[in-house]
């Protein structure tokens, strides 16, 4: 298991928490099963508490640019770029040494007020560890930003689970992140239950947090935006309220934006890119979860291209799956109900497509690992249970 704190560099209280709890888990001699890795992400920008140096490091986690990363070690680069290659020369490493999946939590904060709350990629394994959170996971915004290091690791076949915490210098951001870190410690079977005798009240610090809130809810709608729209949010929203549809949310050139259909409003998490003015999700209950759990087991998605206008392509060029709907079909057809049945598959990424729609999604089994018998070094420290 590893633990990414400060990919953000204004996001400290990651770091604080994995150090809070690596310290007790040595204090309190608690036996690990297996390894525990603690990273802190941007080193530099959380020497100077800025979201950043030069760029976004949850950004450009694209194949071609790790490669580019990799091959060119001494190159001219950004602040950013030495610390993705650093990050990345650890997972490769991790991916040589182990033949199973890792399971990583990545942990950040954000600006405004707001319960916690997880973001996953769509794929039947992200989704039990995150439950276990007890805040509102939501679905379809990970695959809504483009290379993040959680979509990476989601591609190579890891479990990938992102927890935002709270706001950046809310002490109970803190408290939240080592919570959350206990419970998944004992939810992917690290620590035994009955070793954390505070786990029961860390539960309850985290339902509590996200009190009134469904388990789950999916992204139905994004509002892209570009700097000429000159887009505004009206005040006063915050996030997981619930709209209208029709309601009033936002204004730009064009005047008025409207909610295209009801649902909660979640402003947008990554800030400073200025691509989304805000999404729009519904409340996903327990039997939709459970329903589309059991469909993918029984492995209904070859069933899919049977659905009108629906094409599946089986493109695993970066990992993820394709499915291509057809502007044959009625557009309403195509545009509601098959896209709601293919978001039950965990195709909620829409990747363009010319005149068709092709939306994808995270890869759902486990990757072959890239070959054995490397060893961890110093990535993992050897000499504990834990590090
Ligand atoms: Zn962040």
């Amino acid at each position: 298991m590893v633990i990414v704190g400060g990919i953000h560099g204004n996001e400290p209280a990651g770091v604080i928490a994995v150090q809070r709890v690596l310290h007790e888990l040595r204090q309190r001699r608690v036996a690990v099963s297996g390894r525990l890795l603690g990273l802190a992400g941007n080193l530099r920008a959380l020497s100077q508490n800025v979201r950043y140096m030069t760029r976004d490091l949850n950004r450009r986690w694209f194949p071609d640019h790790l490669a580019r990363l990799r091959d060119t070690p001494h190159a001219e680069e950004s602040s950013e770029d030495i610390e993705q290659r650093e990050l990345l020369n650890i997972f490769d490493r991790l991916d040589e040494t182990f033949d199973h999946p890792l399971v990583v939590m990545d942990l950040h904060s954000f600006s405004a007020e707001g319960p916690p709350f997880s973001v996953v990629a769509d794929t039947l394994r992200n989704r039990p560890i995150a439950y276990e959170l007890r805040v509102p996971i939501i679905f379809g915004l990970e695959e809504a930003v483009e290379g993040t290091l959680l979509g990476y690791l989601a591609d190579r076949g890891h479990i990938a689970v992102g927890f935002e915490a709270g706001q950046h210098d809310d002490p109970r951001t803190v408290e939240n992140n080592v919570a959350a870190i206990w419970i998944a410690l004992v939810s992917a079977g690290l620590v035994a239950r009955a070793d954390v005798p505070e786990i029961a009240r860390f539960e309850a610090r985290l339902a509590q947090a996200a009190a009134g809130l469904p388990r789950a809810v999916e992204i139905v709608y994004r509002h892209p935006i570009t700097p000429e729209d000159e887009f505004r949010m009206d005040p006063g929203f915050y996030n997981f309220q619930g709209i209208g549809r029709g309601q009033r949310l936002a204004i730009d050139r064009s005047g008025d934006v409207d909610s295209p259909s009801a649902g909660r409003i979640l402003m947008p998490l990554y800030q400073g890119l200025g691509e989304d003015g805000f999404f729009v999700a519904r409340d996903l209950g327990p039997a939709q979860l459970q329903l589309s759990a059991t469909l993918r087991k029984l492995k209904i998605d070859g069933l899919l291209g049977y659905l009108p206008g629906v094409d599946v392509e089986a493109d695993q060029a970066d990992g993820g799956d394709e499915i291509r709907i057809g502007r044959v079909g009625s557009q309403v057809v195509v545009g509601g109900v098959v896209k709601q049945v293919l978001r039950m598959f965990g195709y909620r990424k829409d990747v363009g497509g010319g005149d068709d729609l092709v939306v994808a999604r995270r890869r759902q089994v486990q990757s072959s690992r890239r070959g054995r018998g490397g060893v961890a070094g110093d990535a993992v420290t050897d000499g504990g249970d834990s590090e």
